[in-house]
């Protein structure tokens, strides 16, 4: 596919070019400051900021192309409204490390037996927004409002703890990313999968799984 990638001289968008490249896609990069002009491209792949991608998003969806959204902290609303009018496929994960989707996955099945349980969520100090995506979400699949603490902290790329406490006991689960390349499967596998999700707004990788 010929793919816009938006962050592209940013951690994970440093990982994913050349990674899609040696998937057989054709890449890209707009950095920040250079006019979004996707005019004859398949699809968008936006990693930047917060306060960026909500409008790299939107000029993406604006000329016709439908996107797979890693940025997290963005109001996604008004976005899925747009994708939906235009009838494209707009697909956000908080997470694209297949390891993440499974901590979630066992995090949701502790709590029917577990549930007193709070999130610790490690991140690089770069990481601008607090709480993360993932940790957010993993709180709405264990339910019951579970605290969530954030780390800042040099030399940490992703992390996330679920801990369930029971009498006399703790369950920890946890997943570690320790490198960008932890997403690029993910992000393949949306690509592969993006003609065959319905407009509009689809979240999480487990819809694809
Ligand atoms: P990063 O290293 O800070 O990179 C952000 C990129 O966004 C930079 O390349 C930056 O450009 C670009 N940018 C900033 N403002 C822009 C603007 N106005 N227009 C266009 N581009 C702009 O961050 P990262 O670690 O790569 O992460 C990027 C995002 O993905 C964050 O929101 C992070 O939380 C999220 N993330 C999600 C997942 C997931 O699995 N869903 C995984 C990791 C990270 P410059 O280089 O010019 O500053």
């Amino acid at each position: 596919m010929k793919l816009a990638l938006l962050g592209p001289r940013g951690k994970v968008g440093r990982a994913l070019a050349p990674a899609l490249e040696a998937a057989g896609h054709e890449v890209r990069g707009i950095p920040r400051g250079e006019t979004i002009d996707v005019q004859g491209l398949d699809a968008a792949i936006d990693f930047t900021t917060p306060a960026a991608g909500a409008e790299t998003i939107r000029a993406c969806l604006e000329q016709d192309l439908p996107c797979i959204v890693g940025t997290t902290g963005i109001d996604l609303r008004p976005l899925a409204t747009l994708a939906e009018e235009r009838g494209l496929v707009l697909f956000h994960a908080p997470n694209f490390a297949l390891g993440a989707v499974l901590m979630m996955r066992f995090a949701q099945e502790a709590a029917q037996l577990m549930p007193r349980a709070e999130i610790i969520e490690l991140h690089n100090e770069a990481k601008r927004d607090a709480p993360s995506g993932t940790a957010k979400a993993t709180a709405v699949l264990v339910g019951g409002d579970p605290a969530i603490h954030s780390v800042r902290l040099p030399g940490l790329v992703a992390h996330q703890e679920v801990l369930f406490g029971g009498e006399g006991q703790l369950l920890t689960i946890r997943h570690d990313t320790f490198s960008r390349d932890a997403f690029v499967p993910g992000v393949l596998l949306a690509l592969e999968k993006l003609s065959t999700l319905p407009p509009g707004l689809t979240v999480g990788l487990d819809a694809l799984l």
